[in-house]
């Protein structure tokens, strides 16, 4: 039993209509067993509040967007604010996933000021960091992740980084059935502690939920969620079947 907080965050993306998204979520509060892992539903802007309806009474399921922006309000066509999220009931932001960074040109200086955004409106982020393939390569993979986390959170007081979870996901094995080994994935998640522990000490360090995402199914999650310094998974394409999501969830200890 891990004492650090377990979660395990379904990143649906794009995917599943208004019916579709009904479905999935009454499918997995039918299946989910009482337990003291997190579960968050990062669900499209127009599923939010029909999730947060059906959710609302499972103590350990929790909504989450998978994006706001940076700004309060005003004339910024097409986008939604941190203060619409928290009034349909959303807890977790999920912040700096690749394909933000990647497809949407989110950099670093932008996602610090949503983690901002997130953490004054008191919405939780799910800040994701991960190297490519390249990098990886390259061997400067450690560096290269530790890197996003200092630019995008350690502007953060103590108090404020206290409530950020990080997502570490090697964009190689995201979607593409090729996971991290357990090894790798530690190795990562031991060097974020390890950063983590110089700039906020050992206790926050400790305390820190680090998730890792790429690939997780039921087949893989109990394995790689048993390494040390693993909290638990950030599910992309596993979280769109109701029965393996649950898989997931219950591999966390
Ligand atoms: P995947 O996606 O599980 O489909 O690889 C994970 C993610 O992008 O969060």
């Amino acid at each position: 039993m891990k004492t650090r907080q377990q979660i395990v965050a379904g990143n649906w993306k794009m995917n599943k209509n208004y019916g579709e998204g009904r479905e999935l979520a009454m499918e997995i509060v039918e299946r989910l067993k009482p337990s003291n892992t997190q579960v968050v539903l990062c669900a499209p802007y127009i599923h939010l509040q029909l999730v947060k309806n059906i959710i609302k009474d499972v103590a350990s399921l929790y909504l989450g967007a998978q994006n706001c922006h940076q700004e309060d309000k005003g004339a910024y066509t097409g986008e939604i604010s941190v203060d619409m999220l928290k009034s349909v009931g959303v807890s977790y932001v999920i912040l700096g996933h690749s394909e933000r960074r990647e497809y949407f040109g989110e950099s670093d200086e932008l996602l610090a000021k949503k983690t901002d955004k997130v953490l004054a409106a008191g919405l939780l982020p799910i800040f994701c960091c991960g190297e490519s393939l390249d990098i990886r390569d390259a061997g400067t993979h450690v560096a290269h992740v530790q890197a996003q986390i200092k630019a995008g959170l350690f502007h953060l007081s103590p108090e404020e980084f206290q409530k950020v979870v990080i997502a570490y996901e090697p964009i190689w094995a995201i979607g593409t059935g090729r996971t991290a080994s357990p090894e790798q994935a530690q190795d990562m998640h031991a060097a974020i502690r390890a950063l983590l522990t110089d700039q906020y000490g050992a206790e926050i360090a400790d305390a820190t939920t680090i998730l890792y995402g790429g690939s997780v199914n039921g087949g893989n999650a109990a394995v790689l969620f048993s390494q040390p310094d693993v909290d638990g998974g950030l599910v992309g394409g596993a979280s769109l079947k109701a029965e393996e999501f649950i898989t997931i969830v219950e591999a966390t200890k």
